[in-house]
């Protein structure tokens, strides 16, 4: 330690330019939300439980490329494929451990379909083992549930673009 170091924390510096922060927020109005009650505004970026979701035809967009798995630093997403008859590539199992996910975002980020996306929601629970590993079936019908909120999410991000 420097000896300007040192008579500066003799000094209590620090010390007191914390006590000003406290000082100044001491008599400022509080700001206390009542949840659940009261909530407070959600971004569009809101990074909450995740769905998968469909075209307006009822298909899912998903084209099982696995590119979110691949990006995964949790590794929470496994993903098995097979083409269809038609030749067309989807997934046949899509889980999504929640225990492990740490809700960065990047598996919406890398999918070139916006097919998984994180939503809104963030009230949800399990009460039993594996209630929280979610399947593709649970994800699609979040997805179908929320679709409307999620559609204008992505266009409100899609103007940031
Ligand atoms: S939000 Fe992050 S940790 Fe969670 S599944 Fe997506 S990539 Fe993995
Ligand atoms: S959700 Fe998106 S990134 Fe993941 S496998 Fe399907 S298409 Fe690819």
């Amino acid at each position: 330690m420097s000896m300007f170091s040192y008579l500066k924390s003799l000094s209590l510096l620090e010390l007191l330019k914390g006590l000003r922060v406290t000082g100044e927020h001491l008599f400022k109005p509080k700001f206390t939300v009542q949840y659940p009650d009261e909530k407070t505004p959600l971004s569009s970026r809101f990074r909450g439980h995740h769905a998968l979701r469909r075209y307006s035809n009822g298909e899912e967009r998903c084209i099982a490329c696995k590119l979110c798995e691949a990006v995964c630093p949790a590794l929470a997403i496994t993903i098995e494929a097979e083409p269809r008859e038609d030749g067309s590539r989807r997934t046949i199992l899509y889980d999504i451990d929640m225990y492990k996910c740490i809700f960065c975002g990047f598996c919406e980020e890398a999918c070139p379909v916006d097919a998984i996306v994180e939503t809104r929601r963030f009230e949800y629970h399990g009460e039993n083992r594996g209630d929280l590993i979610m399947s593709k079936e649970k994800l699609l019908a979040i997805g179908d549930e929320l679709e409307s909120q999620i559609a204008v999410d992505r266009a409100k991000e899609a103007q940031y673009r």
